[in-house]
């Protein structure tokens, strides 16, 4: 028996990286699960690959949301939870970033958020989950990623409410907020096909033994399991919070 049997759930951002380890998992509980990402061919791929769906979903359209529930309640006739997990960084100091630049942030990551929840919550069976993707940044400041910073510090506003408006129908929502995390996002060298993933995931763990007290940079393996116990009956009552996963990164510095 597997912790997600018979819940339909839907991960945006699965292409790759943390999204597409919680689609795997999520999957692997026995869930059936609706991948969706800007990145056709990859999410495709994976969908194939682990029998569940594809969808091209831009979170930051309001249509396309619209048009994933409908397909999501075409192929399984429910939803029951969505990863909220599509995200972008972008780094400027504020005074440099550009307003374009400060808008496609906030369209993606606090948009995005904000359009899964008003759209599939409603669509939701009653004792559903909603998993929002935060960060580290969400919890305290970062120089050099002041949009980024600011759109994850929003999301666990939207978490907040959304938690209070949702409690009534049972409909659970939390957030994860990771620190460094072995991804394209943190470690662009992953997309590069001519580099070693291996040695570029062992140089960041190099910088991040001297930052992180664990020592090393995290995995999307395991940020897939927080949003597992967050969407399964393990967090049954819990609701509203959100959930640091950082390697001790946010527990204070060392100074010695
Ligand atoms: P990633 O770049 O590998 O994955 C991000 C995914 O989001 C990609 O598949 C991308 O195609 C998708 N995406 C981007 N824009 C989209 C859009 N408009 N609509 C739909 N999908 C879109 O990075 P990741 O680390 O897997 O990021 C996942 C989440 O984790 C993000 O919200 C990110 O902000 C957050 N996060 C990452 C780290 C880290 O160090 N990697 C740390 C804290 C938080």
């Amino acid at each position: 028996m597997g912790k997600l049997d018979g819940r339909v759930v839907i991960v945006t951002g699965a292409a790759r990286g943390q999204g597409e380890q919680e689609a795997r998992l999520l999957r692997a509980e026995g869930a059936e699960v609706v991948v969706a990402d800007v990145l056709d061919d990859q999410g495709e791929e994976l969908a194939k690959e682990l029998g569940a769906r594809y969808v091209h979903l831009d979170v930051g359209q309001e249509q396309d949301w619209r048009d994933a529930v409908t397909a999501t309640r075409a192929a399984y006739g429910r939803v029951d939870g969505l990863v909220n997990n599509a995200g972008i960084l972008r780094f400027h100091s504020l005074v440099d970033t550009p307003l374009d630049e400060f808008m496609q942030v906030v369209r993606v990551n606090q948009v995005g958020c904000f359009l899964g929840i008003k759209t599939v919550a409603p669509e939701m069976a009653d004792g559903g989950t909603i998993v929002n993707t935060a960060s580290y940044t969400a919890m305290t400041g970062m120089a050099a990623v002041g949009t980024y910073a600011a759109t994850k510090h929003a999301v666990l506003g939207l978490t907040r409410v959304a938690a209070l408006e949702l409690a009534p129908r049972n409909i659970r929502v939390n957030a994860i907020c990771p620190g460094a995390i072995d991804t394209a996002m943190s470690n662009p060298a992953l997309l590069d096909p001519d580099a070693d993933p291996e040695e570029t995931s062992k140089a960041l763990d190099g910088l991040y033994r001297k930052l992180v007290p664990l020592g090393r940079i995290g995995r999307p393996e395991e940020v897939a399991r927080l949003a597992l116990f967050l969407t399964s009956d393990d967090s049954s009552y819990i609701t509203g919070q959100p959930f640091v996963i950082d390697g001790g990164w946010l527990a204070g510095v060392s100074v010695i």
